[in-house]
């Protein structure tokens, strides 16, 4: 382990995660008097975890600022929240996380994070979401900077590999080469199992091996499973996950932001069998873009192509890989190994069902479809314009939703309902008690920056007492 001087009697508060939740946690329990331990996986180089990735963070506010162009109180968000998770999540936990969210614009500020100001885009979150100016690497770049300026100390490539938690009080880490922790209290903010394929399989069976993990693949869920193994009470959903519709053509772990194509609610989607399955203009792209993962996930051989004209390709971020591009139907089906006849067919009967309708990204427009099955609800326009373009599809993992369950307090809690005395968690381990289904952009940092300042501060408390 690269780290010489910290002497494991010198800690009050170990955090297990590198992430924006530990970052949170670690900051928040060092500012309140506590000598902080964070331990990483990963090198320092590739530190950060999944939140290294992410560019926004969704939080409640009462009106329109540099950064952001409108209000959204909490109403609003806990309405958009209970309809994305179809009303399954911790109501209690829920409302405490956007409440708590409030101050986060300036409580980041003050550890180094930078706000952009809103810019034009698919996802249309310049009015409920901050844009971090240089990203989730800038944002992590600046949590690590303050910690590390406030004391805490950092171990990376230190993998934890088992827990001892006896009674509900946390005694021991222990990593490799026999190496053992010990604090007065912990912080568990080490992710979900998005990375690990085999614990994907017990879900989702040999389609998991075609699943593509966009974050790091650190993300093991070990940490996950020991607290389970150590009688932590299991929330969320197993097989519940953010999942996108991801360029086939992505890298297995880490591709990050750019291989994800927002292009399904601007043409059709068809499976290897060329067949729709699900409506493509359901909801705006921010409420719906992380199912489709999961949709694809569920079609044969987990792939999937989106299908364009030339009309729909200035509608939506490319991803870092260019479209197959055809002059026809027919062509674009053969240089996607598709059938040309059926896929023709498919784009005809679309077309043939398109009303007329003011094409409007910006709202839940009138252009829709009649009398086909699945419906395309809004933005369908008839795919007729040369030249055409293919997208193959991959589920792109983001993170899961089994978690361990935690009181308000951050404290993880036991089978017996009974909350652990100095074992807090924070971030994707815990998500699942919000999140089980669905997804709102950028709520996963805010879930983490949340349950990561209030686990911090008990941790802090705790170990002071
Ligand atoms: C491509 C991509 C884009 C995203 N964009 C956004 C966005 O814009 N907004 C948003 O809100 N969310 C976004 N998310 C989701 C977001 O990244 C997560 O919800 C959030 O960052 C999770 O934070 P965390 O601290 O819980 O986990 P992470 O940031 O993943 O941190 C967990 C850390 O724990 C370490 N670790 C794991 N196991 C161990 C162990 N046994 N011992 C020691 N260390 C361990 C890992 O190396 C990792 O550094 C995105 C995710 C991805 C993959």
């Amino acid at each position: 382990m690269p780290m010489d001087s910290l002497e494991a009697s010198a800690v009050d508060v170990l955090v297990i995660g590198g992430g924006n939740a530990g970052l949170c946690a670690a900051i928040t329990a060092r500012r309140a008097g506590a000598r902080v331990l964070l331990l990483e996986s990963a090198t320092k180089h590739l530190r950060g975890g999944n939140s290294r990735h992410t560019r926004d963070i969704r939080y409640m506010h009462r009106g329109a600022t540099e950064y952001v162009t409108g209000s959204y109180p909490e109403a609003e968000f806990w309405e958009d929240l209970r309809q994305v998770t179809g009303g399954d999540t911790n109501e209690r936990l829920a409302l405490q996380v956007i409440r708590s969210s409030e101050d986060l614009a300036s409580w980041m500020q003050t550890q180094g994070v930078r706000w952009q100001k809103p810019l034009r885009g698919t996802l249309h979150l310049a009015r409920t979401n901050l844009f971090m100016l240089g990203g989730g690497k800038a944002m992590v770049n600046a949590y690590y900077e303050t910690a590390l300026a406030l004391g805490v100390k950092v171990a990376y490539q230190c993998e934890v590999r088992e827990l001892d938690i006896r009674d509900g009080r946390f005694v021991a880490a222990r990593g490799g080469a026999a190496e053992e922790f010990r604090a007065r209290a912990l912080v568990v903010a080490a992710g979900g199992f998005e990375a690990n394929i085999s614990w994907l399989k017990e879900y989702w069976g040999e389609a998991a091996e075609n699943f593509v993990i966009r974050g790091t693949p650190y993300n093991q869920g070990r940490m996950l499973k020991e607290l389970l193994r150590c009688g932590a009470k299991p929330t969320g959903n197993p097989r519940g996950c953010h999942a996108v519709a991801l360029d086939a053509r992505a890298p297995k772990f880490d591709g990050g932001i750019v291989t994800r194509l927002d292009s399904v609610p601007f043409g059709i989607v068809v499976n290897n069998k060329v067949e729709r399955f699900y409506d493509e203009g359901e909801d705006f792209w921010p409420k719906r873009y992380a199912i489709w993962g999961g949709l694809i996930a569920r079609q044969p051989d987990q792939i999937a192509y989106s299908i364009l004209d030339a009309k729909a390709l200035p509608c939506f971020m490319p991803s870092v890989f260019p479209p197959v591009e055809a002059g026809s139907i027919p062509e674009l089906a053969a240089a996607l190994a598709l059938d040309p006849e059926k896929l023709t067919a498919v784009v005809e009967r679309y077309n043939r069902a398109v009303r007329p309708g003011t094409f409007n990204p910006a709202v839940l427009d009138d252009c829709r479809t009649e009398g086909l099955e699945p419906p395309k609800s809004h933005w369908a326009r008839p795919i007729d314009t040369p030249p055409f373009y293919g997208y193959p599809l991959r589920p792109g993992i983001t993170f899961t939703y089994l978690g361990v369950a935690v009181d308000e307090r951050a404290r993880v809690i036991f089978q017996d309902e009974r909350p652990a005395q100095n074992v807090f968690a924070a971030g994707e381990v815990m998500a699942g008690n919000i999140l089980t289904q669905g997804y709102l952009a950028g709520f996963g940092l805010t879930i983490g920056a949340v349950f990561g300042r209030i686990a911090g501060q008990e941790a802090a408390r705790c170990a002071a007492s």
